[in-house]
């Protein structure tokens, strides 16, 4: 399943559980995504299992995609991530990293 066909799934869950589905309720969506991941880097402190930890990281996702859905519906997330990754792998090596090598 690519990013386009979970966001079709979340769209259709969205709608089948009366989940907050308008533009406004974006803020609300990207509180929650960070609101899973610190549910995640909880699991992971506590020492909880992989799957915990997935699980949380997957709700993150979710968020995510449903507020893609929301605020930027004509954007292909699939060409998206590829764009990015191509952007990113153009970057120097440690890009934006170079306070480690300042102490
Ligand atoms: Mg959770």
């Amino acid at each position: 399943m690519d990013l386009e066909e979970m966001k079709k799934e979340i769209g259709k869950l969205v709608l089948e559980k009366g989940f907050y589905n308008e533009t406004k309720d974006i803020p609300k969506k990207l509180l929650f995504a960070f609101i899973e991941l610190g549910e995640a880097s909880d699991a992971w402190k506590k020492g909880e299992r992989e799957e915990e930890i997935a699980e949380e990281l997957i709700d993150t996702i979710f968020y995510v995609l449903d507020t893609s859905r929301l605020a930027c519906p004509s954007v292909n997330m699939d060409e998206m991530f590829q764009r990015k990754l191509q952007k990113n792998r153009g970057r120097p090596f440690q890009y934006g990293e170079g306070h480690r090598s300042k102490s």
